[in-house]
């Protein structure tokens, strides 16, 4: 199936439209007809290629079987005729293995039939006698289950059923066992038949077209609903605000990583990001200040990570969280610094503030431990936290390790 016809808003239209008409006055035109064909092509040419290499088998046998059975000589005069049906069906195969110009389809199916039900007629007609009428009758036969089981164009299925009556009537009106008027009615007679299996068959041909419409507006349906449901599932992860992962999303990204281990292979290390004084900015400034300032950090933030390995997010109010896997806590503090720094440098105002004229950021970072044997998630955000809390106490606007004896890293590489 073409997935992009699905995304076409003009094809979408059409199968509302043809879908809101009644069954019997649906019409598949232009790119739509296009598409059903293309989807139901492989099917119908298996089938023509299966019921073209029966009809063959059972000439051969049946030529076969009479040159048993017959005398010699109307033996003799089947088989010409009988031997018409062989090269043709090879002919129809090969044209028909493959999808080819529609034209080209219709031409060679036709002129096939044609050729198929003419030799049918002539090995009647050269044997002469009872074997005149029962060849026309079996050419009808085949004929009909020909128009019952093509899935082909209607104008298609007309065209075989009228070549197959008109053949009957050309060989009833040169049969010199009946006269003109009997071959003209009995001519009729099938004609009624043949046309009602035309319309069986172009009945069938609607309800193939209806599933097919109702198969298009579900996948699309169903597209839709998978990009509605991606859409929800994103907004309830992100923060509207900054864009970044919200605290839900933070915690599953985490569950995830740490996949119910003890401890996450390869190491991590968290910071625990917090604004310093920001009701204060907001109280000076207003909150709509407060608001491109929490946008702003956020991006100083992100720009200063790993952007396919590292994971930010917004954890409260003024408060990001980061998870760097695999770095230790040289590693670590140096992305932290770089992050203080960083946001030091873009001189944000927050006039208030204790610990600046600018905005500033205070950072606890927690590193996996290769002893301890508890590193959670939550362990190390236990950890992050309380040295964040250390680094307010001891001032804001620094980066501060946690470590069971906690010691102080204010801007810049000093000793720790
Ligand atoms: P500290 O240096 O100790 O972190 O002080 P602080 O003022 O930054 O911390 P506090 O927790 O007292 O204040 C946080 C403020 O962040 C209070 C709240 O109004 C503000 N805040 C939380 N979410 C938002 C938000 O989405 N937009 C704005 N503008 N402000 C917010
Ligand atoms: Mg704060
Ligand atoms: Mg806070």
């Amino acid at each position: 199936m073409h997935l992009d016809a699905l995304d076409d808003p003009a094809i979408t239209a059409e199968v509302e439209r043809l879908l809101a008409r009644r069954t019997r006055d649906i019409r598949l035109t232009g790119e739509i007809n296009r598409l059903f064909r293309a989807r139901v092509w492989s099917q119908t040419a298996k089938i023509i290629r299966a019921w073209m290499i029966w009809v063959s088998f059972l000439d051969v046998l049946t030529l076969a079987l009479y040159m048993l059975l017959l005398p010699r000589a109307i033996a003799l005069s089947m088989l010409l005729p009988g031997a018409i049906i062989p090269p043709v069906v090879i002919a129809v195969v090969l044209i028909w293995r493959k999808p080819r110009a529609l034209w080209l389809q219709g031409a060679t199916l036709i002129a096939g039939m044609f050729l198929i039900l003419l030799s049918v007629a002539l090995v009647g007609a050269s044997a002469g006698g009872e074997f005149y009428e029962r060849h026309l009758s079996i050419m009808l036969f085949v004929a009909i289950t020909a128009i019952i089981i093509f899935s082909i164009p209607l104008d298609w299925t007309v065209t075989l059923a009228t070549l197959a009556l008109a053949l009957y009537l050309a060989f009833q009106l040169q049969n010199p066992g009946l006269e003109i008027g009997s071959a003209v009615a009995a001519t009729l007679f099938f004609a009624s038949g043949v046309f009602a299996t035309v319309a069986a068959r172009r009945t069938m041909t609607i309800l193939a077209q209806k599933t097919f419409l109702l198969e298009l507006r579900d996948r699309r349906r169903v597209a839709e609903l998978a990009a509605a449901n991606d859409q929800l599932k994103l907004l309830a992860r992100t923060d509207p605000l900054t864009g970044l992962a919200n605290r839900r999303w933070m915690t599953e990204t985490l569950d995830h990583l740490w996949g119910g281990r003890r401890k996450i292979p390869g190491g991590a290390a968290m910071l625990m990001c917090d604004i310093d004084e920001f009701k204060m900015l907001n109280d000076r400034l207003g909150h709509a200040e407060g608001d491109r300032c929490l946008v702003k950090v956020a991006g100083i933030i992100q720009a200063n990570v790993r952007y396919d390995r590292d994971h930010v997010a917004r954890y409260g109010g003024e408060e990001f969280l980061v998870l760097l896997p695999g770095l230790n806590e040289q590693e670590a503090i140096v992305v932290a610094e770089r992050i203080r720094e960083s946001v030091e440098a873009a001189a944000l105002p927050n006039p208030s503030s204790r610990a600046s004229r600018h905005v500033t950021i205070s950072i606890g970072v927690a590193v996996q431990s290769q002893t301890e044997v508890d590193t959670s998630p939550e362990q190390l955000q236990r950890h992050a936290d309380a040295a964040l809390y250390l680094a307010k106490q001891a001032g804001r606007n620094r980066v501060l390790l946690h470590k069971p004896e906690t010691s102080v890293r204010k801007n810049g590489p000093a000793a720790r």
